[in-house]
């Protein structure tokens, strides 16, 4: 079994994106920057914004950091995009998800202007990737693609499946998996909470993609030998022996399926990086106006 690391997978592409930036500077050109819009005191939130953050000085960008707390109105959040897409100094931003019950999220995703929007969750960003046009990549799914282009992971005529069909991963990468692309050209079978004996269907796939958020969920009993697992779940679990109470844990249970599997994906330290990486590196596109003029 081979471990796909995360974490220095993203540290060495932050530090590709770190001298491009670098070489944009000297030519006088425009240097990437990403708002992210934090409301409320999620603690989840609050950790993965710090971590974008960290990131964008890490690799030589602006970044702008925008805290409401969760009492804000949606009128008050849909100005505050407003700004941010007629703002020229903002070249992608980022309203952090989940946002409080009295939000809708998806008129917050539909205000955001697809021209800035890093995170690839507009419908007109969903349309263009189902096409294979040009287009901001959704974050997670971008950096499983990174995963498995860099680990040379052949993905042409393979069976992918994929649990759970969030819009910000489950779904999007089934349509990316199956596009005529490298990676890609896989024959991909979305699974769900209404999948039927879904152990058995997981057991057929020869690339295993979980994004559920349930602890442990897969078992060794539920993987191919041999197969690829990229577990995309982070869930809390308690643990009196940490000083925080609790660790991190993923769909999968990783020593078990370890043993079976050719590749996998621990948490912490797996997807989660990437997520970040990707983000960035939609954001240099942005500002170079690779997608759009
Ligand atoms: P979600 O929470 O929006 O939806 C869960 C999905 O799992 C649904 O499509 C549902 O049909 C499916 N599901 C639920 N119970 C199931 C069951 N018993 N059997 C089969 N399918 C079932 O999904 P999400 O936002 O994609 O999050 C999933 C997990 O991935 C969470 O743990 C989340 O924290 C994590 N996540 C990680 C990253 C990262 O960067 N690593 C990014 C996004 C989400």
């Amino acid at each position: 079994m081979k471990l796909l690391d995360g974490k220095a997978l993203s540290a060495r592409i932050k530090d590709e994106i770190a001298e491009q930036v670098a070489q944009i500077k000297a030519q006088g050109g425009n240097v990437p920057h990403l708002a992210a819009v934090l409301v409320g005191d999620d603690p989840a939130s609050q950790s993965y914004v710090k971590s974008k953050v960290n990131s964008c000085h890490r690799c030589g960008f602006e970044s702008t950091l925008i805290k409401k707390d969760d009492g804000i109105s949606e009128s008050e959040l849909l100005d505050i995009v407003a700004d941010l897409n007629d703002n020229p100094d903002i070249d992608g931003f980022i309203v952090q998800l989940p946002l409080p019950q009295h939000i809708d999220e998806s008129k917050i995703t539909l205000a955001i202007d697809h021209r800035k929007d890093v995170d690839g969750f507009h419908p007109i960003n969903v349309g263009r990737m189902a096409q294979g046009l040009p287009s901001y990549l959704p974050a997670t799914p971008f950096g499983i693609l990174q995963m498995l282009e860099r680990a040379e992971i052949e993905t042409s005529g393979k069976h992918c499946v994929v649990v759970g069909r969030s819009n910000i991963v489950g779904t999007p990468i089934s349509i990316l998996l199956s596009r005529k692309a490298s990676p890609g050209n896989c024959t991909v079978t979305l699974t769900h909470s209404r999948t039927k004996d879904i152990g058995a269907v997981i057991r057929e796939g020869d690339i295993v993609i979980a994004a559920i958020g349930i602890p442990h969920f897969i078992d060794a009993s539920m993987i191919k030998e041999g197969a690829v697992v990229i577990d995309v779940g982070i869930n809390r679990v308690e643990d009196e022996s940490r000083k925080r109470g609790y660790r991190l844990v993923g769909d999968v249970h990783f020593d078990e399926v370890a043993e079976k599997c050719s590749f996998i994906t621990p948490v912490p330290g797996g997807v989660g990086p990437m997520t970040v990486t990707s983000l960035l590196m939609n954001t240099l596109k942005a500002s170079q106006k690779e997608i759009y003029a």
